[in-house]
């Protein structure tokens, strides 16, 4: 599909707007007033006193334009642009019929939004207001993100510039599942290079407690994600958790969480190990638990795996245990999506994530266009998951969009009262620093002026290993930054 400019070159924002209904990919033009087959056009004229502002798509034959002004005191580049992909985004839904339930709203963070407009003082009706008068935000989702924000706004007080949290990659899992586009490795590809891994990675983990301690920060939560950690041995996850401790004052820490993701590298042995070493939060991550599904998503484990490694965490005294479930799974239904949701409520766990499945280019799953059907609604299933989850002591505390993600839908956290990750609210609201270890692991320095700087460390693990030094040069910008 063609996606043509003039007067302007709002490109990023112009084809996420398009991407909340065409999930296909695109060609840019510029300075084209028109071409044969599907289009989006947009253009920009700057008159005398007005900016002119006009919009005109075309779709399997049929066609639909738009056009408003604004005085050209307040056309704005913000203003311009938001205002082209208004226009587009009415075109497209008249020609679609297709209503994304966030509207207009495309970043992957929309309840910080909504945080930040009752920090400031509107109240409920005023930020609804507000955020359907701009973004077309659908009801349902106002409503979630309002939830959402009344549970993560008091755990947001008080938060001090000297506090991080700390974050740990493992990238290995026992097999890759077909939708992942992590940085994550089969560990029969890994193996060799685990060992050499793991002495990089406490190498990372004692220059990050240097830094912590001479800048005098205090480690608030840490987070052990990848992949899967528990792929590890439990010897070598001792190995990592006891460089943590001899290099970083955990005394302070209020949430040390480890993902055993996938049940089937969870062993007794390495839940004493990390309980140990003072892991107070784990994730026994089921996605579904219908075993024909797991089967065509790669895991190599059954339902039966799971519900016997919730319960082995349990006897090792786990009391904060999340599990994460994935709607819209390829051979999934909504019935067997409802009967994975009152599985997991029989279990109990603390806190239970539903996720939207999401196909980035990167997942083997990519090419074969999974879509959501009669048999197997998105929509239905996250929806049922807002509903039931709250009727059962679940309240969402934490919420996030990704690209590419089925029919827009969002991925979010619920937790009993008292048991939602501070880890997860913070990465989201962005307003404490994340000193990140390990291949793939990012770095986000918050400054008391609310501004950002990431430092990406390298992707894979061989690269992460070979260009190490060169790595820890770039991170002395931590001391720069954070010093200030
Ligand atoms: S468990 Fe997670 S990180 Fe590992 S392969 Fe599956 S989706 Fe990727």
């Amino acid at each position: 599909m063609k996606i043509l400019f003039s007067g302007h070159d709002f490109k990023y924002e112009t084809e996420a707007t398009v991407k909340l209904f065409i999930p296909s990919r695109f060609t840019f033009h510029y300075d084209i007033t028109d071409a044969p087959g599907d289009i989006v056009m947009s253009r920009l004229k700057t008159g005398k006193k007005y900016t002119y502002l006009y919009a005109y798509c075309r779709l399997n034959g049929k066609s639909c334009r738009k056009a408003c002004h604004i005085p050209n005191a307040g056309a704005d580049k913000n203003t311009c642009e938001h205002e082209i992909c208004r226009l587009i985004y009415l075109c497209l839904q008249q020609l679609t019929g297709i209503t994304p339930p966030w509207g207009l709203m495309t970043g992957i963070r929309p309840v910080k939004k909504m945080v930040s407009l009752l920090e400031s003082g509107a109240d409920k009706q005023q930020a609804f207001q507000i955020l359907k008068d701009k973004y077309m935000v659908s009801q349902s989702r106002l409503e979630l993100a309002y939830m959402t924000a009344e549970n993560q706004i008091p755990l947001l007080k008080g938060m001090d510039c000297k506090t991080i949290s700390l974050y740990i990659s493992i990238p290995f899992c026992p097999t890759r599942c077909s939708y992942c586009s992590f940085i994550s490795h089969s560990m029969d590809s890994a193996r060799k290079l685990i060992p050499d891994y793991i002495r990089y990675l406490c190498r990372e983990i004692e220059i990050l407690g240097k830094i912590i301690n001479n800048l005098g920060l205090k480690t608030d939560t840490v987070y052990f994600g990848g992949g899967t950690p528990t792929s590890l041995e439990a010897s070598q996850l001792e190995i990592i958790m006891n460089k943590l401790a001899e290099c970083i004052d955990i005394s302070s820490v209020r949430e040390y969480n480890v993902e055993a993701g996938r049940p089937d590298t969870i062993t007794m042995d390495k839940l004493q190990t990390i309980k140990k070493s003072g892991v107070t939060r784990i994730s026994v991550n089921p996605q579904t638990l219908n075993n024909d599904v797991l089967k065509i998503i790669g895991r190599r484990h059954t339902a039966e795996d799971t519900v016997k490694a919730f319960y082995m965490a349990r006897e090792a005294g786990f009391d904060n245990i999340n599990m994460d479930l994935i709607a819209g799974l390829p051979g999934d239904t909504y019935q067997s999506f409802e009967n994975t949701l009152d599985k997991v409520l029989e279990m109990n766990p603390e806190s239970i994530t539903v996720h939207t499945l999401t196909i980035k280019r990167s997942a083997k799953l990519y090419d074969e266009k999974v879509k959501t059907s009669a048999d197997n609604p998105t929509s239905k299933m996250v929806g049922k998951s807002i509903e039931l989850l709250p009727e059962h002591g679940y309240n969402p505390y934490y919420l996030y969009r990704q690209k590419n993600t089925i029919e827009n839908l969002e991925n979010i956290g619920f937790a009993k009262k008292g048991k939602e990750s501070l880890y997860n609210i913070f990465i989201m609201d962005e307003t404490q620093t994340i000193l990140g270890a390990g291949c793939a692991a990012s770095t986000k320095l918050v400054t008391p002026d609310g501004k950002i700087t990431r430092i990406h460390n390298y992707k894979f693990p061989y690269e992460y290993i070979n260009r190490f030094n060169e790595l820890m040069e770039k991170k002395k910008q931590i001391y720069e930054i954070l010093e200030k």
